[in-house]
């Protein structure tokens, strides 16, 4: 099965569905935080990506798991390096938002090669970005289980 000939059906579904209909709770920590912090973030909150923001909650950027294990490979302690050091930052931070179809964000995880993203919404004030959501791989395989139900969806 080469996936170009699904039926376009499906294909107009999939336009349908939007990224708010398959969100998850965003996880957001403070870029002064530890990447000793971080990681216990991580744990506790059960999620493999981080949304690392400053003190007016505006999206500054993204620490992975291998961004954290990298990071307490160096040799330098964990309790005192911020997690601002280590993770990927704006403006190269993908990004969605609410109403774009979830196929777009599939796209954009598989072009970038990344396990999620941050759904976002402008802030009024200013040039910076709010986050409202996360999208990652699980959702999109929920989606593609919903898909296959009998129900449909
Ligand atoms: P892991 O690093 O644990 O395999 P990812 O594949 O999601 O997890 O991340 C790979 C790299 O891409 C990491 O350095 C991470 O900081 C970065 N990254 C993750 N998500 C995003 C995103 N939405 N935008 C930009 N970079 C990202």
């Amino acid at each position: 099965y080469t996936g170009k000939s699904e039926s376009p059906v499906l294909a107009d579904k999939l336009q349908e569905i939007k990224v708010h209909h398959y969100q998850s709770r965003p996880v957001l920590i403070e870029q002064s935080a530890s990447v000793y912090e971080a990681i216990c973030t991580m744990f506790l909150e059960d999620v493999g990506t981080l949304f690392i923001v400053d003190s007016d909650a505006t999206l500054v950027g993204v620490a992975s798991r291998k961004d954290l294990l990298r990071a307490s490979m160096g040799g330098q302690s964990i309790e005192s390096i911020p997690v601002s050091v280590i993770m990927t930052r704006m403006p190269n931070i993908t990004m969605c938002e609410k109403d774009d179809s979830v196929i777009e964000v599939a796209q954009k995880l598989i072009s970038r090669q990344i396990d999620g993203l941050p759904i976002v919404k402008k802030v009024d004030t200013g040039s910076g970005f709010e986050v409202v959501g996360r999208i990652t791989k699980t959702n999109i395989t929920q989606l593609l289980v919903d898909l296959a139900s009998k129900d449909g969806m």
